[in-house]
Order: C-alpha cells, then sequence, then structure tokens
C-alpha cells in the first residue's frame, strides 16, 4: 500500500506556513510501515485540487488530504472531492451536535456554514475532532482509501494519532506489529556512519535501517515487523550487535535520549559530583546540566571564567602556565579542571577553554577547544577538538564533545 499526502492551502504556497503536517502523517505512516512516496502541495483552488487528486489516484492507493474542511467559502476539499468520486455529502448528526455543543459553550451565534463542517461524505467512517469543529474522515471505495483531516496541526495531530491512524490500520488488516528503535550516536559524521554499515543496510529487509542525522548526532533507526513483539525486538537486537561491532565507540544511548542526559544518569547511578569551569561556553554546560531534573544531587557548583583574571584569581591557575601556554591550551585546561574540583570539592572537575571565534586568540584558530576532565584518583585528562561552524555552533557542540568524553572516560573505567 503506498499512501500520498495533499496538503490544501493557498497560505502554504505563499510561503506563510510551513506544512509540517505532510511531516508528521508521514513520520507515522513510515513508523507504521506504510510507504509514503509523493507530498503535493496545493491552493484553495477546485480545479487544481481535482487534477493533483487524479494524479494521485494513478499512483497511490491511500491518498490523505489536509485542509479545506473549514466552514468558509474557499474550505473545498471535501465539495471537490465528492464530486470527483461521484459521491454526495451528507449531514452526521455526532458531528452536528458537537458543533451545537461548542456554539452553545461559547454563547457565539451558529451560522449555516457551520452546518457545512458537519457535512461528511457518504459512507465515510467520521473521525471525532476533539481540538476543534470540522471532523475528519476514511472513506474506502474498494479501490482506494481517501482521508481527510482538518488543516490545523492542533486539531490534525491528535485525530490522526487517535482515530486516523488506528482506522487506517484496522482497514488495511496489518496483522504485523512494528517494533522501532533508535541508535544515536555521536562524534562520527552521517556520511562515515552510513559507509560502515552501509552493507548491513543493503541486505537488511527485517529490520530496515534508516539513518538519519540529528543536529549534532547521527542515528539510525531500525524496525521490525513482526506478529510477535518479542520476534520483532529480537531481530532488532541481532542487527544492533552487528552494527555495534563496527560503529559501537560512537553509541551512547537510545530513542530519544541527550548526551546530557546520558551523563546525568550515569553520574547519579555511579553517585558522583561534578563542578565546572566553563570558559568559551560561558555557563552552557551548567544551563544544560541544570535543565534536567533532579541534578541537585550532582552539580557542586561552578565558575564561568572568561577572563585570564576569573581564571588565576577564582580558579587559581598559574600565572606561568597562561604565560607560557595561553589560556587556550592543554595546561590550562588541565589546572581549570582540577582546580575546579578541589574548590567545589567534587569527583570530577570539566573545563572548557577555547576559540569561539569569529577572531583567532593567541594565535590560535576559531574552532580550537581545550576539554579537561579531572576524575578524582586518576590522572587528569585533556582532548582536544577541531570544531567549525559560528560562535554558538562552536559553543554547543563544545559542551556535546565534554559530554561524550567524560561518559566514554566513565564506561571504560566501569568495565576496566
Ligand atoms: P479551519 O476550520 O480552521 O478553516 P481547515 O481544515 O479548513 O480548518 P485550513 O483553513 O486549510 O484548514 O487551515 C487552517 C490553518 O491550519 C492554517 O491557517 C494553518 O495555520 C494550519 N494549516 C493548514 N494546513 C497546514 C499544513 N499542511 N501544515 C501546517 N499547518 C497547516
Amino acid at each position: 500500500m503506498n499512501a500520498e499526502i495533499i496538503a490544501v492551502g493557498s497560505e502554504l504556497l505563499l510561503g506563510q506556513i510551513v506544512n509540517t503536517n505532510a511531516r508528521f502523517i508521514s513520520k507515522h505512516l513510515a513508523d507504521a510501515g506504510i510507504n509514503v512516496f509523493y507530498h503535493s502541495v496545493v491552493g484553495d483552488n477546485p480545479g487544481r485540487l481535482k487534477s493533483v487528486l487524479e494524479v494521485a489516484e494513478r499512483r497511490s492507493n491511500i491518498i490523505i488530504f489536509t485542509g479545506g474542511l473549514g466552514p468558509t467559502k474557499d474550505d473545498l476539499t471535501k465539495e471537490t472531492i465528492a464530486a470527483h468520486i461521484g459521491t454526495e455529502l451528507v449531514l452526521d448528526d455526532d458531528a452536528f451536535r458537537w458543533i451545537e455543543e461548542f456554539y452553545a459553550k461559547t454563547g457565539m451565534e451558529m451560522t449555516e456554514n457551520n452546518r457545512k463542517q458537519a457535512l461528511v461524505l457518504k459512507g465515510s467512517q467520521v473521525l471525532k475532532n476533539e481540538h476543534g469543529m470540522a471532523p475528519g474522515m476514511l472513506l474506502d471505495t474498494g479501490k482506494r482509501i481517501y482521508m481527510l483531516l482538518p488543516g490545523p496541526p492542533k486539531e490534525m495531530e491528535p485525530m490522526f494519532s487517535k482515530y486516523a491512524l488506528p482506522a487506517l490500520l484496522s482497514k488495511l488488516n496489518m496483522q504485523e506489529k512494528l517494533v522501532s528503535r533508535v541508535i544515536r550516536f555521536f562524534g562520527i559524521s552521517e556520511a562515515l556512519l552510513e559507509a560502515k554499515v552501509q552493507d548491513i543496510i543493503d541486505q537488511q529487509s527485517n529490520p530496515t535501517i534508516a539513518p538519519l542525522a540529528a543536529e549534532w548526532d547521527v542515528t539510525l533507526r531500525l524496525t521490525a515487523k513482526h506478529s510477535s513483539i518479542e520476534t520483532a525486538l529480537q531481530l532488532i537486537d541481532e542487527t544492533e550487535k552487528l552494527i555495534l561491532e563496527r560503529v559501537g565507540e560512537y553509541k551512547y544511548g537510545y530513542d530519544d535520549t541527550s548526551l546530557m542526559k546520558e551523563l546525568t544518569k550515569v553520574l547519579k547511578q555511579n553517585g558522583l559530583t561534578i563542578s565546572c569551569a566553563e570558559s568559551l561556553t560561558g555557563g552552557l554546560f551548567q544551563q544544560e546540566l541544570t535543565s534536567i531534573p533532579g541534578t541537585t544531587d550532582i552539580l557542586k557548583g561552578g565558575v564561568v571564567c572568561y577572563t585570564r583574571e576569573s581564571k588565576e584569581k577564582v580558579l587559581l591557575v598559574q600565572k606561568e602556565t597562561i604565560d607560557k601556554e595561553g589560556v587556550v591550551s592543554e595546561a590550562c585546561a588541565s589546572e581549570l579542571a582540577e582546580n575546579a574540583a578541589k574548590i567545589f570539592q567534587s569527583d570530577i572537575g570539566i573545563s572548557f577553554t577555547g576559540v569561539a571565534g569569529p577572531e583567532e586568540l593567541e594565535g590560535k584558530p576559531a574552532g580550537t577547544v581545550f576539554i579537561g576532565i579531572s576524575i578524582k584518583g586518576r590522572p587528569t585528562l585533556v582532548k582536544k577538538v577541531n570544531l567549525a561552524g559560528t560562535r554558538d555552533a562552536i559553543r554547543t557542540q563544545t559542551v556535546k564533545h565534554g559530554c561524550f568524553y567524560l561518559l566514554k572516560l566513565l564506561s571504560e573505567s566501569q568495565s576496566a
């Protein structure tokens, strides 16, 4: 079964709004194992809508429309479809009552136009709109399935998840269950990750493997189909094992986690505390850390040591170190991390010093970053990374590299 999405609305063509409905529906259909091969956008014009519909009918068995179900004259989706497939629109009593109740509650006057909203394609399954007035509908003509959904995402999304997708799946009689797992990687580009596992991707059809680059990390989504969930999970486990044999060093978590969430989890599990000395990141590491609930037991404190003076006076970096090596140096990062841990009496000290740009500093180009990590009872380590992008991109990536580097060091010490 191939699905196609047609978004109706002139404001989409004028660039006033983005077609988030197509993205939402596509993602959910893909997760359910239904192929989406085309997205179209068409204005509020019955002639053009009809011609898009005719094209869609030649290539898809499921055609999903969003928009144009409202009460106004230019809302013509269901009228155009009804005329095209030769059916009529009939009043749906439940939808009409729902609209009447809405007007009674708000005290507003109902107009004849609102009656139009309760008209549905004859023989269709009506999809309740719990967040607005226009009902959705699903019509199975035997040859094809037509689904009509309202335009506003706050109405369309809950309707799709709660009523439309389950109705569609039961129509398609999909016995097989779909199970997905997203594996998250950091420190490897999408292209390199794909190249390293390309043969596994090519050979696999169950589970399928879909690479996706998120903002700074890369993910692989494994989706398995089977009548038994346990077997589907087992298929995913086996393929994951093959993948991790190649690129396991870059993996940091699953599904919708983040590097900082993983780091806080590991720190909590091990009862470890941390403190920070942040130069170029200006407090970003601590901001991200404290945005995760329950970090009071983890974060002992931190200093934004943006200037040379604050590094010397507050974090007690030796003058000679800075004179000799500069503030953007391995030696400075090392002293910052060690001293942060001492001052705040934490198990771990982490430091960030570098050049956020755009200008160079101490003859070092923008993007040169040193991350110091001092773990109690172990020699202090410093990682140098060379990053690219705007100031914000460099600062954001620095924090992520710090999380990833520390996570790796902690997992090494656990497995040692
Ligand atoms: P209404 O009853 O509000 O008129 P409708 O089903 O007729 O709903 P439209 O009039 O086409 O829908 O769109 C209403 C609003 O919904 C748009 O102004 C826009 O904000 C949002 N919208 C419509 N289509 C999309 C889309 N494809 N993606 C994201 N938002 C959309």
